[in-house]
């Protein structure tokens, strides 16, 4: 039996103690925090979107055709089997899957059931501060914590996790780990998270919630230059930017716009659902109807109320202004800025309130099974590698597959080194 030490009890990280386990490894797991899994209860607001069944790669951020190779491994079904055999039912709402109580708590509880039953071993409230070689004659690997405590493994998973939502756990200290062992940290930045925005109209719109579609661009001297992303879903309005999933998706693009010293934009479609012509049919009608009408009255039935007061206001005018005395052309301007409404994107929120971290340890620098092309006998696993998904339960099926695959890695490296599963080798903890 090879002694399989794993450090981090988050999604991923339980994963791979599982699988190492159940394949007759001895498995402890290093949580810093005193329980494991506390990010899992955060997930799908508290319902946790562990997969989605609309799955490829094309889903994800990071080496794809190395990613292509991990999820024939493990994928979706590999998933929803493993949680459905240890008893968990699964509601799949339009290809999103949650556990059928909608309860997070239920993928934790199966975990740690399954990594009792599996016999995997916890140290909870053990930060660990240095992975290193055990030197001398000794092979493996020394495992030391904050608290002074060593303990030699045979081969050692790391999955810290990310920077994102320090208060569950994950404070890039694993970066740390990985540096000090000679791996390359691609820059990190936060993902699925708000974006700030100068705009003082941003003060009228707070609150509001709209379908639309947007745009990220790349700022050249004032101009939009090269659209870099569209998304479209429910947008939110804050007082100091915009929210809502297809920020969400679009904020790890613009979060590296940023860190490049570039300039960030969106372009707000506030009216999707009617493409060009129709659009300029609307317009045409709704000018002919204009004479007798204010400018509140004449914007009525098109948008929110407040945005229809901020349009008027960012365009100079006044809600009680007649329409009809504007003139079709800037009655047309007007309306024409419901489709392209531009908002200065000058920051990402902090990784405080991120999903997930962009960036992480060099996919170049680990195997197909995620073991260390550096030092052979460590292994990666979830936020840790460079790899981040977009909304929609990919970031967990990341965890899952990658604990998967690393886990098995684990237990073959064992295997490799002459430690026969189910028998205790010599020298090492009764
Ligand atoms: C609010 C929120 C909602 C989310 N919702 C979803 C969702 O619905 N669907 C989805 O797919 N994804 C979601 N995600 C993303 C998803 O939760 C993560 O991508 C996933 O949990 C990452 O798993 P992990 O095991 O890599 O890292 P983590 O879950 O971050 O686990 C890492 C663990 O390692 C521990 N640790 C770190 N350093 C050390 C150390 N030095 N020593 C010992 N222990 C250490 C930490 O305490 C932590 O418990 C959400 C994230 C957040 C923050």
């Amino acid at each position: 039996m090879g002694r399989v030490a794993v450090i981090g009890g988050g999604a991923s990280g339980m994963m791979a103690a599982i699988t190492a386990a159940r394949l007759g490894e001895e498995v402890t797991v290093y949580e810093k925090n005193d329980r494991v899994g506390k990010k899992i209860l955060a997930t799908g607001n508290g319902k946790c979107n562990f997969s989605n069944r609309d799955f490829g790669e094309q889903h994800y951020y990071g080496n794809r055709e190395k990613l292509k190779g991990f999820f024939s491994r493990f994928s979706v079904e590999d998933t929803m089997d493993f949680f459905m055999k240890a008893g968990m039912l699964v509601k799949d709402k339009g290809g999103y899957l949650y556990p059928w109580p909608e309860q997070a708590s239920a993928v934790l509880d199966i975990l740690r059931i399954e990594m009792r039953r599996s016999g995997v071993g916890t140290e909870l409230c053990a930060q660990v501060e240095e992975v290193g070689a055990a030197g001398g004659e000794e092979r493996g690997f020394l495992v030391k914590c904050s608290d002074g405590k060593k303990e030699k493994y045979d081969t050692v998973i790391l999955a810290c996790g990310g920077c994102a939502a320090p208060k569950t756990g994950s404070d890039g200290s694993g970066f740390a780990l990985a540096g000090k062992l000679g791996h390359h940290i691609v820059p990190v930045v936060p993902a699925l998270v708000q974006l700030r925005c100068q705009d003082s109209f941003l003060k009228i719109t707070a609150g509001v919630r709209c379908w639309a579609r947007i745009g990220l661009y790349e700022e050249k001297k004032g101009n939009m230059g090269r659209l870099l992303q569209e998304e479209e879903g429910e947008l939110q309005f804050t007082d100091y930017g915009i929210s809502g999933i297809p920020v969400f998706q679009l904020s790890r693009q613009a979060a590296y716009l940023l860190e490049e010293g570039k300039r960030a934009a969106a372009s707000i479609d506030l009216l999707p659902q009617m493409d060009g012509k129709e659009f300029e049919e609307m317009c045409m009608r709704r000018m002919e109807n204009a004479s007798g009408r204010t400018l509140e009255e004449f914007l009525v039935g098109l948008a929110n109320k407040k945005i229809n007061q901020m349009m008027i206001k960012e365009a100079g005018h006044k809600p009680g202004d007649e329409a009809g005395r504007l003139g079709e052309k800037k009655l047309g301007e007007l309306l024409r800025s419901y489709k392209e409404l531009r908002v200065h994107i000058y920051a990402a929120n902090s990784f405080e309130n991120a999903q997930v971290t962009a960036g992480g340890v060099d996919l170049d620098e680990v195997t197909q099974e995620l073991e260390s092309r550096k030092i052979p006998g460590i292994f990666f696993a979830g936020e840790m590698l460079d790899v981040d998904g977009r909304c929609g339960g990919y970031n967990l099926q990341w965890a899952w597959t990658s604990g998967y695959v690393a886990g098995l890695g684990a237990a073959r490296h064992c295997r490799q080194r002459g430690m026969e599963p189910g028998k205790r080798n010599r020298g090492q903890r009764e």
